[in-house]
């Protein structure tokens, strides 16, 4: 089956007692059992819920996975994972890591004897030298936020291999439809499926997914025991997400594309930064493990007068924090995900008082396009040399 087909008929996609065309909300607390003698398969909805599990089984199968865990959040999504490691634990970690994951390192697993190093995730010779006798696991997040920087997927993986680590990887940038990091031998994908899976701005959710039996009971352990577990309403609202994430994000990618290259080209914006853009470092990596470019880009406009001049004079894409909605949505790093970082070490990092995050949605693209140019056509350009 292809992957539309599977978005629609891949997994319980109606409800078997009845025939509804929709999985049910079963919104309940608790189940009435047939006897107090022994268990069955639903008692408690924070153990199990019929509208959970079908969204469970349904990323599984999207993602080409066995074992599928919801959560309440990416980030109880990412926590239920890092969590299950122990005291004296070693993780190597992409340095460009979305920004709750970094803080829960550094402000909460550091307090349970979890240790971090993080490494210039497009070097595969610093992942190697990172590893020590603790190394349990390389995590990593590709293309990477909010610079679309591209980790090599088959070379983490290999040095994964060779020193006996898992691999796990966030890919909530590039979605199912595009990178398949359980067929590139990675061991555990997590999704923020507040983004593209769900598509629609309108949850908060997360999820696990892994072909290891062991590790997946593991999760199950942690989503029963910290509890961050996802409603029942987010469940079936992200199942119909998920019926048109094929061909929401082929609209996005297409419009990203046509748009990465307008901007390239543009004399107000001094750099694009899109995976697949040929002038991307990372454009043939990308290549070789993702079908494409994604959705997201980020472009850098002189400065910040110039990010202000542009935001106020465009019309369609919202000005907001997150991404992966069917609107664009324009982001400010410097005053929204990295409000928080000294201005001198976001530079450091790239994140420059003149760059923009741009998270393409299903608008037509002439329109996508001309909004853009409209709006830039207002920013100074200074002489270029
Ligand atoms: C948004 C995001 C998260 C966090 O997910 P929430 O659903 O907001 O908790 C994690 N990783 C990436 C790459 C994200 O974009």
């Amino acid at each position: 089956m292809k992957d539309n087909t599977k978005y629609i008929h891949g997994y319980p996609v109606f409800d078997e007692t009845t025939g509804a065309s929709s999985i049910p909300i079963y919104q309940c607390s608790t189940f009435k059992q047939e006897s107090i003698r022994d268990s069955q398969p639903y008692t408690y909805s924070r153990f199990g819920n019929p509208t959970r599990h079908a969204l469970e089984e349904g990323i599984a199968a999207i993602e080409d996975g066995r074992f599928a865990t919801a959560f309440a959040s990416g980030m109880a999504a990412i926590s239920a994972v890092l969590l299950s490691f122990s005291q004296g634990d070693h993780i190597v970690m992409c340095k460009s890591i979305y920004g709750g994951t970094f803080q829960l390192v550094n402000e909460v697993m550091n307090r349970f004897g979890i240790e971090v190093t993080f490494v210039d995730e497009t070097d595969l010779a610093e992942w190697e030298h990172a590893i020590r006798p603790n190394t349990r696991a390389l995590y990593l997040e590709t293309p990477s936020n909010p610079l679309l920087s591209v980790t090599d997927i088959h070379g983490v993986v290999a040095i994964a291999k060779d020193h006996h680590l898992m691999t796990i990887i966030d890919n909530t940038f590039m979605t199912p439809q595009f990178q398949k990091p359980l067929a590139l031998g990675v061991d555990v994908v997590i999704h923020s499926a507040t983004k593209f899976i769900n598509g629609h701005s309108d949850v908060v959710a997360g999820l696990v997914i892994t072909n290891d039996e062991e590790f997946a009971n593991q999760i199950v352990l942690q989503q029963k025991v910290l509890g961050g577990i996802l409603s029942v309403e987010d469940c079936w609202l992200i199942m119909r997400g998920m019926k048109t994430l094929g061909i929401r994000m082929n609209q996005s990618v297409s419009s990203a594309e046509k748009i990465a290259e307008v901007l390239e080209n543009h004399p107000a914006v001094k750099k694009v930064h899109y995976p697949g853009l040929k002038s991307h470092p990372g454009y043939e990596i990308q290549k070789h493990q993702a079908t494409s470019g994604g959705a997201v880009m980020s472009f850098e406009l002189e400065n910040q007068e110039a990010v202000y001049t542009f935001a106020d004079h465009l019309k369609i894409p919202i000005a907001a924090v997150s991404l992966g909605g069917v609107e664009s949505i324009l982001s400010y790093p410097v005053t929204m995900s990295h409000a928080c970082v000294p201005k001198e070490e976001r530079e450091k990092q790239g994140v420059t008082d003149g760059l923009l995050r741009l998270s393409v949605g299903i608008e037509d693209t002439e329109d996508l396009v001309e909004d853009l140019m409209q709006a830039l056509s207002y920013v100074k350009v200074s002489e270029k040399v």
